[in-house]
């Protein structure tokens, strides 16, 4: 069968839905192609036994602009985290948001003063600055950034490197400090949160002003013809492709990733916690945790305690990792977790695309007359990249079209 649109959008993840919000905006005939069975791409929310799991651990940052600009936040009915993080027992947040945080600093502070001065500084910097001055300049790995700002050896073991592990899911910490600062600044600006009903509301938030039919799911893409694509129930002809899928980045090397695991268990008994807190262990797999049904009680049946436990860099597909896992908790949470039912294991070998110092926080969209690529790896590795990314490609596709003869 032969369809025909203005625009094929190949993927229905978050940038390929920002770019097809973006071209119907501006009055053009879009499909979207998704292979999945449903939109989201990494961003999708599956119901086990009553659970919402999230297809791997992963949290909203309500500053992100993208987000704050494409949907209405308060639909997303968001449940937030504790600001801060508790690492190694430790409990740290930015001290201007309560006076237990100042509380917990200072206590921190008493034996190491020369780094929570240059954790404030930089903290207050990434705050307080415009955007591009943190993009501006040259770029380092993290770990040789908070070194040179005079944070020690032994608070990025014991407090960074956990907490930064799991956001980047890089242990050496070689990530960009430029797309670092900008997360962090974020995270100082909004704290993290989760969508009332799963990470999966935004996706279906954004896709929710698409003309009915525009994306067709459980259609692959097999290729790129000179006049639009072929896919396993037939072609689409368009003037333009926008190819929003990280697998099929014709013309473009295919990013290295990195990869991680997420448990999620059903407790027995009490919650192990009751306050929305993130967890961090220093110890060999360095895992963060937290009571997803102290964060977001719908994601959790009545009465029941869901808790996650993701470990970066690992793609743990044979569950060979999870006893380990489970006796961390059991040392984290200070309780016995032989009885913690394993609802469901997420391991992900492409969950984030490898961002390293000196990694260009834009690359180009344009591939060529009528082709466009955007995705996280086209701008930062996160949510706020993926949209930023669909929308430049979407600009590009435009300013092509209006531009012909
Ligand atoms: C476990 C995990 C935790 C994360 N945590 C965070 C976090 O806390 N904060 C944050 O900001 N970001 C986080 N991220 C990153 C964020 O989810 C991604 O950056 C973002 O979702 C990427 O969106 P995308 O549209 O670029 O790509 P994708 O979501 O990968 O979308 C690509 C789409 O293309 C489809 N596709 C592939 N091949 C074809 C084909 N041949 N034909 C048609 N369709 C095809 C796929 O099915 C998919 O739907 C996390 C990611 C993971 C996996």
């Amino acid at each position: 069968m032969v369809e025909r649109a203005e625009v094929v959008v190949v993927g229905a993840g978050l940038a390929g839905l920002a770019a097809a919000r973006t071209l119907q905006g501006a009055g053009l005939h879009v499909l979207v192609c998704e292979a999945g069975d449903d939109i989201g791409g990494r961003v999708r929310t599956d119901v086990v036994d009553g659970f919402r799991l999230d297809r791997g651990f992963q949290v909203l940052l309500p500053a992100y602009p993208a987000v704050r600009e494409m949907v209405d936040v308060a639909e997303l009915r968001l449940q937030h985290f504790t600001r801060g993080v508790v690492a190694d027992g430790q409990a740290l947040a930015p001290p201007w948001r309560h006076r237990s945080a100042l509380r917990d600093l200072l206590a921190f502070g008493a034996g190491r003063p020369r780094d929570v001065a240059a954790l404030l500084a930089m903290s207050a910097r990434d705050v307080l600055a415009p955007a591009r001055r943190l993009k501006a300049g040259g770029d380092s790995t993290i770990a040789e950034d908070l070194a040179r700002r005079g944070v020690s050896a032994r608070t990025v073991d014991e407090v960074m490197r956990p907490f930064l592990a799991g956001v980047f899911l890089d242990r050496p910490l070689r990530t960009s400090a430029r797309a670092f600062h900008l997360v962090w600044r974020s995270f100082l600006r909004g704290g993290g949160a989760l969508p009332a009903s799963g990470m999966g509301t935004l996706p279906h938030l954004l896709a929710r002003d698409l003309m009915p039919g525009t994306v067709r799911c459980g259609v692959r893409v097999t290729g790129i013809s000179g006049d639009g694509v072929t896919t396993d129930r037939g072609e689409v002809r368009a003037k333009a492709v926008v190819v929003a899928a990280p697998e099929v980045l014709l013309g473009v090397p295919e990013p290295d990733w990195h990869a991680v695991t997420t448990y999620y268990y059903r407790t027995s008994g009490r919650p192990p916690l009751r306050q929305p807190t993130l967890l961090t262990d220093s110890g060999e797999l360095l895992v963060n945790t937290a009571v997803i049904s102290a964060v977001a009680p719908g994601y959790a049946p009545p009465g029941q305690t869901l808790v996650a436990a993701s470990v970066p860099e690992r793609c743990d597909t044979g569950n060979e990792l999870e006893p380990h896992v489970r006796t961390t908790l059991a040392q984290v949470y200070d309780t016995s977790t032989t009885d913690w039912e394993l609802v469901e294991t997420y391991a992900i070998a492409r969950a984030l695309p490898v961002m390293p110092a000196g990694h260009p926080l834009r690359q180009p969209v344009r591939l060529a007359p009528g082709r466009y690529v955007c995705g996280d790896h086209r701008d930062t590795s996160s949510i706020q990249g993926a949209l930023v990314s669909g929308r430049r490609a979407a600009a590009a596709v435009l300013a092509d079209l209006h531009s012909r003869p």
